[in-house]
């Protein structure tokens, strides 16, 4: 029955009733529902008598999570709301965005991971245990939930910085999804997470009596191959129009599974295309200050794993597009990783390196490869901490007027260098952007607020966009769009302070600007499910869901 046949004081007959209602956290209010809903929903008594306001709940959630001693303890308590109460789990995060994202996801979501058999309150998501091979259609069909649009599918095998987690990197999907609702508006009802449990080499987790995941080692080869194949044709049988994003599986297999269900289904790895598409909005920000073209720029990286390979193939695919063949954009781009510079005469060369290897002579570090290849932007996904030297960003700021510096790797402790350094060792002329936040730093009295390549605001707006649209496939030309986008929506104002992401507050009116380019390039490209909409940007809005209450009884 829909609400507006309901006469006078009727409620849906299709709700839950008393304590279903208050336990089915998508449609709970707690002590939100109305006089009316508890008389016409079985709810009297089961519920204090008043009747409080959303803002009013708000506030008492608020006072207990600052009233928290730790990070971990508050985010239990957002979890546990979440869990009984998603609306305004919702309202919360979104309202403080900033004091919550690093509960949420990143770093504390890490720490979460770390003890989560200890922590476990309520399973939230889908388990699939490699034991139930054979069987998974069956497990996907207990999932609730009948539209689901995006999946985040880990095996936890490279959980953010810390290694292989097993069942515990369930916290990881659980999160993200969390942001993809929180900054982009997708419907927390077609959000689904999925842990795919091949078992753990972590023998930590094999010891402890609490770890909640299959007990052996993980399963490899064909036979991982297999099961993850099992799970994606099942899942786009069950639910044709989903969005399948790859999360923190290790190197050995990401870049394996990208290549082979990019083309196949609607995918994407955020680690490596999220990042990309982050870190290239954060050079076209970049190049809005020196007024330069992405195809004049040579960039040397510090680190030659998922994010740094990713963030080049971005940057290739974009130069592309900008007119450079693709030898000529391969060539802009370098690599130092653990060895040295990544030459063509380097013996043993892993495959995803080798696009990037040229024919120049070997360089032992990056000083010599700064001072030999005189890039204009240095990029660090090296996980090692302070490898952008003094030195380095000296010689990065004598040969450039503007030094594009991104030191983006996690977390703090292991960034490449901080804001303050790469501040003040380039004379206040650096354009610096981390993957950990920094607080803004004064130089020679000039106040720099630094900007933070964080992923989430890419991959919220893509997945926004492709939902929206029901595009086929994600492309990189869909990644480097949303790049564009994002750099578009960097205020004067924020570049002035060396700001080259928005602020974080404008993230739900970002995403839908990126969502609506993403969709038109799906719809330019053949790729989308609907018909094209007359006001791209009104209709992705309008696909945004809100955390409101809904009125249960009219
Ligand atoms: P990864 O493990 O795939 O790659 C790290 C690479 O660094 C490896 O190739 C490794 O060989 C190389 N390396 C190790 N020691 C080195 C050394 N001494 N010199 C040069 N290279 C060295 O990890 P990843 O996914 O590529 O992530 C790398 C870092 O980037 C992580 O710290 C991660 O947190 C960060 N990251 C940041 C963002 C963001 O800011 N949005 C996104 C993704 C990843």
């Amino acid at each position: 029955m829909s609400k507006s046949s309901l006469k006078h004081n009727e409620s849906d007959p299709s709700l839950p009733r008393g304590t279903a209602l208050l336990h089915d956290p998508l449609l709970n209010k707690g002590t939100a529902f109305t006089m009316e809903e508890r008389a016409a929903l079985g709810l009297k008594g089961l519920l204090p008598p008043k009747v409080f306001t959303m803002k009013e709940q708000a506030a008492r959630v608020l006072e207990n999570y600052r009233n928290k001693q730790t990070d971990l303890e508050r985010y239990i308590h957002l979890a546990s709301l979440q869990d009984r109460n998603e609306t305004l789990f919702y309202r919360i995060v979104m309202d403080n965005l900033d004091e919550m994202m690093p509960i949420v996801y990143t770093p504390v979501v890490g720490q979460a991971c770390q003890q989560f058999g200890h922590i476990f309150r309520r399973p939230r998501g889908l388990y699939i245990p490699y034991d139930e091979r054979g069987n998974i259609a069956e497990i996907l069909h207990n999932w609730p939930q009948k539209d689901v649009r995006v999946i985040v599918v880990t095996d936890g095998e490279r959980i953010l910085g810390l290694g292989d987690q097993g069942a515990s990197g369930m916290g990881i999907p659980v999160g993200k999804l969390a942001l993809y609702t929180a900054c982009a508006g997708i419907p927390p009802a077609q959000c689904l997470p999925v842990m795919l449990d091949v078992g753990t080499e972590n023998l930590g987790y094999l010891r402890d009596p609490l770890y909640m995941g299959i007990r052996h080692h993980r399963v490899r080869g064909q036979e991982f191959d297999d099961f993850v194949a099992e799970f994606i044709t099942e899942a786009c049988k069950l639910w044709p129009k989903v969005l399948i994003q790859f999360e923190d599986f290790a190197n050995l297999n990401a870049f394996r599974l990208l290549e082979s269900w990019r083309d196949r289904i609607c995918t994407f790895n955020d680690d490596m295309q999220g990042t990309a598409a982050v870190t290239l909005a954060g050079l076209f920000s970049a190049l809005r200050i020196t007024q330069k073209s992405l195809c004049e720029q040579k960039i040397l990286f510090l680190g030659a794993g998922e994010a740094g390979i990713g963030i080049a193939d971005l940057i290739v695919s974009a130069m592309i597009d900008e007119g450079a063949s693709l030898e000529t954009a391969r060539r802009q781009c370098w690599f130092v990783d653990s060895k040295g510079l990544v030459v063509k005469s380097r013996d043993n060369l892993v495959e995803h390196k080798l696009r990037y290897a040229h024919d120049v002579p070997f360089a032992t570090d990056l000083l010599s490869a700064v001072k030999a290849l005189e890039p204009t932007a240095i990029i660090g996904v090296s996980t090692i901490a302070k490898s952008f030297t003094r030195e380095v960003i000296e010689t990065m700021a004598q040969k450039n007027e503007r030094p594009i510096i991104f030191a983006l790797s996690n977390p703090t402790s292991k960034s490449e260098c901080s804001a303050e350094e790469a501040y003040t060792w380039s004379g206040g002329r650096a354009i610096f952007a981390s993957g950990s936040p920094f607080p803004p730093c004064v130089y020679q009295g000039k106040t720099f607020v630094p900007g933070q390549g964080n992923n989430a605001y890419v991959f919220p707006g893509i997945g926004m966009g492709v939902v929206a649209c029901e595009a086929a496939h994600i492309t990189d030309r869909m990644f480097a769009q949303a790049a564009k986008t994002l750099a578009e929506q960097v205020l004067e104002s924020d570049l002035e302070m060396g700001r080259i992401y928005p602020s974080l507050s404008r993230i739900r009116e970002v995403s839908a600007y990126i969502g609506a380019a993403v969709a038109e390039v799906a719809f330019r490209d053949d790729l989308a499910g609907i018909d094209k909409p007359v006001d791209l940007l009104a209709y992705v809005q309008s696909q945004q869901w809100q955390p409101e209450y809904e009125a249960f009884v009219k």
